[in-house]
């Protein structure tokens, strides 16, 4: 089941950054044990708009973004 949301303007702004960028004021760092290597990847919540992100800490350089994973696609 994919449940999409409709990102809001501080997650649409983070869409496609470098992981280098800071998460913005609501986002939350999803526990641990959400990913299979935090070291990898970081999983944030957003309090505003329940978009989930994924923080890509590792491989190629041009790989190392934030990804929106279940933002609505048009
Ligand atoms: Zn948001």
């Amino acid at each position: 089941m994919h449940l999409w949301i409709q990102p809001c303007g501080p997650c649409a702004d983070l869409y496609g950054q470098p992981a280098t960028a800071e998460p913005h004021e609501a986002l939350t760092l999803n526990g641990a044990g959400a990913v299979k290597d935090a070291r990898a990847e970081a999983h944030y919540t957003c309090l505003q708009c329940g978009g989930v992100f994924a923080r890509i800490l590792a491989g190629p350089p041009g790989r190392q973004t934030w990804m929106l994973l279940n933002a609505g696609q048009h």
